[in-house]
């Protein structure tokens, strides 16, 4: 028999591996309801509060009324309508770069910017924590693919001494399961130094960080000649879906000529790209998503400190609980979610072997009082833990 589907399933059970879905029964937002719970969650992207608001809503209801639903056909063919084009020119100005280039999810834009720009007898050098779909993108490039250790430039600087080719050193910018800034100042001066080209995936960055949502590239005040290849996402600190590439008039025009995930796909509905410009305009004005969401990560911090939890490296939204074993992640959500709380546990193979963790993310939607109540709760739950397994 050529697929034994059901050991292979077995198997990642009896690892405490197997994923399920939980079902969400309302909007996003602090307060929801899954799978029939109502419960206080810690666990999404929304990182301002943008999913659900009320001005970005209108947006694409209006938008609707006006383009209708469906993108209709792919950007070359007749599916590139003017709401795409304006969010990519206020992307391209909201970047400080001369273009930018919409695609429908951060997937397909990290896909299509790596295999557009390198192939065989190349080299694509990563970060060795980088998003799955950055890694899936160099394995598909067909360049010679290397990772470096994490945030590392002289392991990266190694590496480059070796590389043949156009060579392209690839980054998240804020690491999408740690929470950590890459070091890009350390890294863009290596990749520069060897003639190498730098892509930062910044999808857990813009909104989140620099003066006005910018990124990691706004908060450290790099440039073109430092990241020539820039990707955001647009479900995350943006709160709607998809994703762009920003960067030189050259970059982009090699994109729409030859990165297949661009070409061959239907443009997004173009009501989403109206949602999305209000989303921009909210992100980029409203300081105190930013100021709150910051009181609220130092709270955290502090009161996980407190209670003896091991935090990592991280001033972003996201601040992982780092547990180690898959099973007892997994134990130590249930305990939170038996009290209200939504965590969810995150295992291999997102995460490297013996550090499964807790995911808790924040968002400017929260108030004080619920990073209050998930204290109080991970106050209760940890210990029953460590009982457990004495
Ligand atoms: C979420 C994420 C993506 C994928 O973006 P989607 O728009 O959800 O497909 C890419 N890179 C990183 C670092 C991410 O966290």
């Amino acid at each position: 028999m050529p697929f034994d589907l059901s050991a292979r399933l077995a198997e990642r059970r009896a690892a405490d591996l197997y994923r399920q879905r939980p079902l969400l029964q309302s909007p996003q937002g602090p307060r929801v309801v899954v799978d029939g719970q109502p419960l206080l969650a810690f666990c999404s992207n929304d990182y301002l509060g943008l999913a659900n608001h009320p001005d970005v809503i209108k947006a694409w209801r209006e938008g609707a009324e006006r383009w209708g639903i469906g993108g209709g056909a792919s950007h070359l063919v007749v599916g590139h309508s003017s709401p795409h084009h304006a969010l990519e020119e206020a992307l391209a100005e909201f970047t400080g770069r001369p273009r930018a280039l919409l695609f429908s999810t951060g997937y397909m834009a990290n896909l299509g910017a790596v295999t557009a720009l390198v192939g065989q007898g190349d080299s694509v050098l990563q970060d060795r924590l980088n998003h799955a779909s950055l890694l899936d993108a160099g394995l598909l490039s067909g360049a010679r693919f290397s990772r470096y250790l994490h945030n590392d430039a002289a392991s990266l600087e190694t590496r480059l001494a070796k590389a043949v080719g156009n060579t392209l050193v690839v980054t998240d910018g804020v690491f999408s399961m740690d929470g950590d800034l890459a070091e890009l100042p350390q890294l863009a001066a290596v990749a520069r130094a060897k003639g190498a080209w730098l892509l930062v995936d910044d999808a857990h960055g813009f909104g989140a960080l620099g003066a006005t949502g910018g990124g990691i590239v706004e908060h450290f005040g790099l440039g073109m000649d430092d990241v020539q290849v820039l990707v955001g996402t647009l479900g995350k600190g943006f709160g709607t879906a998809g994703a762009f590439v920003a960067g030189s008039e050259e970059l982009i025009e090699t994109l729409v000529q030859f990165a297949r995930p661009y070409i061959y796909t239907t443009s997004q509905p173009p009501a989403l790209a109206c949602a999305t410009l209000r989303s921009l305009q909210l992100l980029r004005s409203e300081h105190w998503r930013r100021e709150h969401l910051a009181s609220l990560i130092a709270q955290f911090r502090h009161g996980a400190a407190q209670l003896g939890l091991t935090l990592m490296d991280s001033f972003t939204p996201i601040q992982p609980i780092l547990v180690g074993d898959a099973g007892r992640a997994l134990h130590l959500s249930q305990l939170l979610r038996e009290r209200g709380v939504l965590v969810t546990a995150i295992r291999p193979p997102t995460v490297p072997a013996g550090s499964a963790r807790l995911r808790v993310t924040l968002s400017a939607a929260h108030s004080s009082a619920q990073v209050q109540q998930l204290l109080d709760a991970l106050a209760e739950c940890y210990p029953l833990l460590g009982a457990e397994h004495v």
